[in-house]
Formats: structure tokens, sequence, C-alpha cells
């Protein structure tokens, strides 16, 4: 398989080439095209498997889709919030999410990706917030504190991505978790990465995502 037959947006091919990528890995293959589907999906698969770009890709396309989208009216000085939102357990999972963002929407004109994490000072995240954003990463503990004041909005969201949800489950952030999905419309697409789904990871999947497409990696 190329990444030319996924039928990605050219601003997303020509940064997948610059990265010197030859073909999709293959969780790419078999997750790219039921993402680009619009499908939930619960995917196992472990890191250096290029599970990253397997959703960075689909939510940069579904921002590309909806920047086209004229039919919503915006109303000025209104916060909208970002389009797609990425949980990750740790801070550094974030920052290579958020990076992975960056690389792979370098020719996205205007893209804005915001990373929300714990241990560090609120100014610069109420700052993130308050501007127009495409793509949030948060820890869910820091991301939970900032809808509880209202700094963040998360009305906007097309897209849930969990990633390693088992170790976030692990570090007890179960409960954060739920209470960020119940604040995201039920129409959103859900895509849950997970070295394993056995246990009480399975059970969110069950709550979180609807007739999702099992990859195992
Ligand atoms: P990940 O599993 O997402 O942490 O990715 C592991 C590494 O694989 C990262 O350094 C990516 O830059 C790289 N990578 C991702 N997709 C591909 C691909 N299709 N071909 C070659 N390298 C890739």
């Amino acid at each position: 398989m190329t990444f030319e037959s996924l039928g990605l947006n050219a601003a997303l091919q020509k940064a997948i080439t610059e990265a010197g990528y030859a073909e999709p890995t293959e969780v790419q293959a078999r997750a790219i095209p039921a993402a680009l589907e619009g499908r939930d999906l619960m995917v196992s698969s472990s890191t250096g498997s290029g599970k990253t770009a397997a959703f960075v890709l689909p939510a940069l396309e579904g921002i590309l889709a909806a920047r086209g989208d004229n039919t919503k009216r915006r109303e000025k000085g209104r916060v909208y919030g970002p389009r797609v939102v990425v949980l990750t357990p740790t801070r550094e999972l974030a920052m290579q999410v958020s990076k992975a963002c960056v690389t792979y929407g370098r020719h996205v004109q205007g893209l804005r990706v915001a990373t929300i994490v714990g241990g560090v000072p609120y100014a610069a995240q109420l700052k993130a917030l308050r501007g127009p954003l495409d793509i949030l990463i948060a820890t869910p503990g820091r991301l939970l504190d900032h809808l509880g004041t209202g700094a963040a909005v998360l009305e906007n969201v097309q897209m849930l991505v969990l990633d390693e949800a088992d170790r976030m489950l692990d570090m007890g952030f179960i409960d954060d978790i739920r209470a960020i999905a119940e604040t995201i419309s039920s129409d959103r697409q859900t895509l849950m990465f997970s070295a394993t789904f056995a246990g009480h990871v399975g059970g969110l999947a069950q709550q979180l995502t609807r007739e999702p497409r099992r990859i195992d990696v």
C-alpha cells in the first residue's frame, strides 16, 4: 500500500513525503482508511508502530474538511474551542503528539495546536485556550481543571482521541476521562489506542465508542 492510495489532502501528503516515509506502517494502513470513513476505532498497537500518525493524519484531514465547510457562521468574540482533542497519560507523550501534529500539519495553513499538561503554570495555558484552536492535546487532570473554570470549551469537538488509554487508567484518570467525554458531543468520532483492551479499558471503550472497528497490530 502507498500513502497516495489513502487519498489524503495534498498538504498532508506533502508533509509525509518530506518526512521520508516510503509507505504506511501496518497500523496506519488499517486505521487511517477506517478513521477517514468516520468509524470509531479501538486500536491495539505499541509505541514505535507509527500509531501517532494513524490518528494525527485523520484528525488533520477532518480539520481541513471542516474548514471547507462554510455553512457554520462564526460569531465574533465567541470561543468555540478545538475540533480535535487528544488525551495522553503523560506530559512527555503530549509533547510527542504535539510535535507530530506540527510535523504532519506543517503545510496546513494557520494550524493551531495547544498542549495543556499538569505541573506547569495556568497563565500561558489560559492564553492558548482563549485563542482560536484546531487541536488540543492534554493530560486529563489539567484539562478537567480548565473545563471546571470554563476556560476550555469543547462544544466544537468532532474527534476525541485517547492515546495509551490503558496507561491513563493505570494512572487513575478514568473518572476524569469520563467527565471530559461527557462534555463532548455524542456525535463525535472516538479513536482509542491502547496496548490492551482487557478489563476496565474495555469497559471504557464500550462507554465511549459506537460500533468501533477493532484493529490489532
Ligand atoms: P510512533 O509509534 O507513533 O511513536 O512512531 C514511531 C516512529 O516511527 C516515529 O519516529 C515516526 O516518525 C516514525 N514513523 C511513523 N510512520 C512512519 C512511516 N510510515 N514510515 C516510516 N517511519 C514512520
